[in-house]
C-alpha cells in the first residue's frame, strides 16, 4: 500500500510499504477513505516531537471502512464505515472507565505512566503507525472505532478524529 512515512526530520515520504495486519485478537485493519494533515504531524516532521522511529507512518485522523476484525471484535464488521479517534485506549482500565481514556493505563506499551497513546506518534507514545495510508491497524478496535452513519460525510466526519474535540 502506499503511505506517509517519516524518515527523518524534514524526510517525509510517500513510499510503498507493506499492508498491515490483525496481529492481535482486538485488532481491526481499515481501508482509509478520508485522512487529515495535522499540525501535530509539523512536530514530527520539524524534530519538536522527538524520538520518531523512521519508518513510521505519519497521521492520527481518518475516516475508513472496515476491511478485518479480529476474532475480540464482536461489534464492528468489515464494511462498517467508521471514524478513527486519534488517540488509542483500551476502555478497560480504571482510567478509560471513568471516561478518561486519553490517560489510558495500557494502551501505551511503555507502561501505565507513560501517558496518552495515538496514531502516528513518537515512540514515547507508543509508536504506532499512523493513519496517512491506504490501511491502518487498529488496536482495541471495539473501542478504537465509531460507526458512522451515512448521512454523515468524509468530510464532516474527518472532523472528529481530533479537530472538533481537540478544540
Ligand atoms: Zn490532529
Ligand atoms: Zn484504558
Amino acid at each position: 500500500m502506499k503511505a506517509v512515512v517519516f524518515h527523518g526530520i524534514g524526510d517525509i515520504r510517500l513510499d510503498e510499504v507493506k499492508d498491515p495486519s490483525v496481529q492481535d485478537p482486538t485488532d481491526a485493519v481499515v481501508r482509509i477513505t478520508s485522512s487529515a494533515i495535522c499540525g501535530t504531524d509539523l512536530h514530527m516532521i520539524r524534530g519538536t516531537f522527538v524520538g520518531m522511529r523512521p519508518g513510521t507512518i505519519l497521521g492520527h485522523e481518518a475516516v475508513g471502512i472496515v476491511e478485518e476484525v479480529g476474532r475480540g471484535v464482536r461489534n464492528f464488521r468489515r464494511g462498517d464505515r467508521v471514524v478513527i479517534p486519534s488517540t488509542i485506549a483500551c476502555d478497560n482500565c480504571s482510567y478509560c472507565r471513568s471516561g478518561y481514556t486519553a490517560q489510558c493505563d495500557d494502551a501505551n506499551p511503555n507502561g501505565a505512566a507513560a501517558g496518552t497513546a495515538f496514531f502516528g506518534s513518537p515512540q514515547a507514545a507508543g509508536g504506532f503507525d499512523g493513519l496517512q495510508a491506504e490501511y491502518a491497524r487498529i488496536p482495541f478496535a471495539y473501542h478504537n472505532l465509531i460507526r458512522l452513519p451515512q448521512a454523515v460525510s468524509d468530510d464532516q466526519a474527518i472532523l472528529l478524529s481530533d479537530i472538533y474535540p481537540t478544540a
